[in-house]
């Protein structure tokens, strides 16, 4: 039977481990180059993207990255700002 303290512990655990996880995701969503779909405006999906002039662009859907890569001259100036 665990006692009440090693129930506290867990919890604690637990906790610290879902901190250390939203940190770990914190870190991995803010080093894309861009957030919004350069087509829609929409938040980015970080599976979808494509390689343009060197940069890596992240969409939020395959639908736009359909679009993108079609006719990557219409978003240029939605792209030219990242790195
Ligand atoms: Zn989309």
């Amino acid at each position: 039977m665990p006692s009440p303290d090693n129930k506290r512990l867990r919890v604690l655990l637990i906790l610290l481990a879902l901190v250390s996880f939203s940190f770990i995701v914190h870190y991995h969503v803010t080093k894309l180059p861009n957030y919004t779909c350069p087509v829609s405006g929409e938040a980015v999906d970080p599976k979808r993207f494509t390689e343009y002039k060197g940069k890596t662009i992240y969409f939020c859907c395959r639908v736009c990255l359909g679009q993108f890569e079609r006719n990557p001259e219409k978003y240029e100036a939605n792209v030219s700002q990242l790195n």
